[in-house]
């Protein structure tokens, strides 16, 4: 499809680029300019079966909800009753072993779910919602749980902006977390916990030289966006399929497999209003 002339291309600082956004432009910087910069809303099916993907993005962001409940002390009791369905039932069951195990670190740290950070980048700002940083002898692990039905391997999520702009961004702005002094990146881990492998989490460390190249990468790439005079269609077609802009593209009306997509979630995306919406 040709560029559309009437498209806008110019990014309005102070723009604020996030995890999603930059993962947006690295599938497809058409999808960025349709979704951050006209802000098209286009109402087309994600993936079939259609309710089958609306189910698994609400027990994603019900499971969110139930572990940011047990970070803030509710008893994993009561968070229990919130597991409505037979997935939610055996994340959360997964979960609490694993806070006997591989998240043991949870029970002796300061924590702190939900948080959000941001911080200038140049002429504009970067931002990233955390699902939750525990803090024990000054160092720093960032959690992020994910729902996927299939574990990524873990160079791909190595390489994945949000992976890049969590650690670099608690670097440069999590003062606050840490009595009022910077966390040093050799302070810091990522650990991504997938509730159906519970025993397979994917750990990053970081150190100075990844978050100098970190930064550097963010910064290139927010320069070459703001610089972009166009924004092509991806020619892998794979990232179409789940893409709502498929028939705007003309990249097909059909979508994937539900089974195949990554729905990263957070709680702050939906209401609760919507979790009773859909029937399970
Ligand atoms: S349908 Fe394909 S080409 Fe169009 S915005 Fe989405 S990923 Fe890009």
């Amino acid at each position: 499809m040709p560029e559309n002339p009437r498209l806008q291309t110019e990014v309005q600082a102070p723009f604020t680029f996030s995890q999603s956004s930059l993962q947006d432009y690295t599938d497809c910087a058409r999808r960025f300019q349709l979704r951050y910069v006209v802000q098209l809303k286009w109402p087309a099916i994600e993936s079939d079966p259609v309710l089958e993907n609306e189910k698994s993005q609400v027990e994603g962001q019900q499971f969110h909800r139930m572990v940011q409940q047990f970070a803030l002390g509710l008893p994993a009791e009561k968070i229990a009753r919130m597991a409505i369905t037979d997935n939610l039932a055996r994340w959360w069951e997964n979960f609490i072993t694993a806070t006997k195990t591989g998240l043991g670190d949870l029970g002796t740290s300061r924590l702190y779910p939900e948080v959000t950070l941001s911080a200038p980048i140049g002429k504009h700002r970067i931002l990233a919602k955390y699902d939750l940083i525990a803090v024990k002898d000054n160092q720093a692990t960032i959690y992020d749980w994910k729902t996927y039905h299939n574990r990524p391997k873990d160079e791909r999520v190595a390489a994945r902006p949000q992976t890049r702009v969590y650690r670099a961004l608690l670097v440069m702005a999590g003062a606050h977390l840490n009595e009022s002094q910077s966390f040093s990146a050799s302070q810091i881990n990522m650990q991504y916990w997938y509730s159906d492998f519970p025993t397979e989490p994917a750990k990053f460390p970081y150190d100075a030289s990844l978050y100098k190249h970190d930064w550097e990468e963010l910064t290139n790439i927010i320069n070459e966006i703001t610089n972009k005079q166009s924004y092509p269609l991806t020619d892998d077609d794979k990232k179409c399929s789940f893409c709502s802009y498929r028939s705007y593209c003309d990249r097909g009306v059909g979508a994937g497999d539900a089974e195949d997509v990554e729905l990263d979630v957070s709680v702050e995306d939906i209401t609760l209003e919507q979790i009773q919406e859909i029937e399970f």
